[in-house]
């Protein structure tokens, strides 16, 4: 009962004795004894136990990483649909909450618009059980292949679209999962091979082909050609910066951080994301009318940000605005606070340099204000376990301050404020070009606390 048994495709609830065995080990998380039996005629690796899942599935349900990654080895097929109710590894392995197991997955080629019985991608699973972080992963894996076919010369052309040397710094920018403006532009400059304007010429024009084969793929996939989209006016953004300024990348970060006078909100940088959704070149898409329902009725420095809403469309991820992110690039985890105001934080000193030409014109007043009641900045957005975009927009003006400085073109009318597409445009989009004020930008900031405990007060 081997050889033969082991070339026949499983049938559900046909198991050996050793298999069932296998799946005992596998929820044991014994890789040992796994790996014996996996040396074994009589175990096949893409067996089916009743409900048709096979030992990949039960590793990736279980959390199990270390035995996912076994299996795989030994050729656990990761896209077998054979579950009674059409679940994939992918879907088990969202479910469980375990991003590392997912990423394995996905590089494992797993298929990420897939259906189960009722319908649900694993992302959709995973969002329906808040496992946030696994939607995150599922929505903005792009397979390094599908950026390299740019990389070889297609058709009759002479040269590739993209120099095959430019797909690594590429590829990190699309998988990405911070879609903080300023983060891009972080990356972009501090990639030699990418900070160049023959580059990024080439790289925002890949991801406009890559935005339109979203689109016009078969499974339209809206979420990949937004992200695609906004990639590349962010690339667009750094040229233009790159051909025009002296001071290059790093005017176009100040101008991204910018706060406006009163309230400190980067208000450019909130134009720039509208603007990139504004001009995202397919009207039609379902994506782009919730994204705009969801922001232009929004008043500039309100929440939700265009940033929030994008990011929450985009990856699934709910902004907070908490302690967690940094002030300057909005990466999570972010640790080190403002020692003056302790009401921002930073992931480390470079980003508190950058941040502090714009933030020390309201951190006395955020210290004031932070003493005066519990911590007014750092207000929630209500959590959500799924990926809708149909939050309600929160009006709490409490924790702003009025800007009684703001330019006209800055204030929505009402007649912007109806939700339609025309009206997401808010202001000449060449306002974010304005350069940030040179002045008093050269003395220090005061130094950042280092990760003391959450509850930690001097
Ligand atoms: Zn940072
Ligand atoms: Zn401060």
């Amino acid at each position: 009962m081997t050889a033969q048994q082991n070339t026949t495709a499983p049938k559900r609830g046909e198991l050996t004795a050793a298999e069932r065995e296998m799946l005992q080990v596998i929820a044991a998380g014994d890789s040992a004894e796994a790996t014996h039996l996996l040396g074994r005629a009589d175990v096949r690796v893409n067996c089916l136990d009743e409900n048709g899942m096979t030992p990949l599935m039960h590793a990736a349900c279980k959390g199990q990483v270390e035995m996912c990654r076994l299996l795989l080895q030994h050729g656990a097929d990761v896209n077998c649909n054979q579950h009674e109710y059409g679940y994939t590894a992918l879907m088990f392995a969202g479910l469980s909450g375990n991003a590392e197991i997912t990423g394995m997955m996905l590089d494992a080629g797993a298929e990420t618009d897939q259906v189960n019985s009722v319908g649900r991608t694993a992302a959709q699973m995973a969002a329906f059980v808040g496992q946030h972080d696994c939607v995150t992963m599922i929505n903005n894996f792009f397979s390094r292949e599908r950026l390299e076919y740019y990389t070889r010369p297609q058709g009759l052309e002479q040269e590739p679209k993209l120099p095959p040397k430019l797909a690594a710094p590429l590829h990190k920018i699309i998988m990405t999962t911070n879609l903080n403006p300023v983060k891009m532009v972080m990356l972009v400059k501090e990639s030699p091979l990418l900070a160049d304007a023959g580059a990024l010429e080439k790289c925002y024009r890949v991801m406009d082909l890559l935005c339109e084969q979203c689109v016009r793929q078969q499974d339209m996939n809206e979420v990949l050609a937004m992200k695609m989209h906004y990639i590349s006016c962010v690339l667009q953004k750094c040229l233009a910066f790159l051909r025009q300024r002296d001071n290059k990348l790093d005017a176009l970060l100040k101008s991204l951080l910018k706060g406006r006078d009163g309230d400190g909100f980067p208000q450019y940088q909130e134009k720039f994301i509208r603007d990139c959704i504004r001009k995202f070149p397919y009207c039609e898409a379902t994506l782009l009318q919730q994204l705009v329902h969801s922001i232009a009725p929004v008043e500039i420095g309100d929440d939700p940000t265009a940033f929030s809403v994008l990011t929450q469309a985009l990856t699934g991820q709910m902004v907070l605005m908490d302690s967690e992110f940094c002030a300057t690039c909005g990466e999570r985890g972010a640790e080190r606070r403002c020692s003056d105001c302790r009401m921002v934080v930073y992931c480390g000193q470079a980003c508190q340099r950058l941040h502090w030409f714009t933030h020390k014109k309201v951190c006395k007043a955020l210290r004031l204000r932070g003493s005066q009641t519990d911590s007014p900045r750092l207000r929630e957005l209500p959590d959500d376990h799924g990926t809708t975009l149909n939050f309600d927009p929160l009006h709490d003006k409490s924790s702003v301050t009025e800007d009684t400085s703001v330019t006209d073109e800055s204030v929505v009318t009402e007649e912007e404020a109806a939700c339609s597409l025309k009206n997401l445009h808010l202001g000449p989009p060449e306002v974010i070009d304005a350069p940030p004020s040179t002045c008093e930008d050269d003395d220090d900031p005061p130094i950042t606390c280092p990760a003391f405990p959450a509850d930690f007060h001097f």
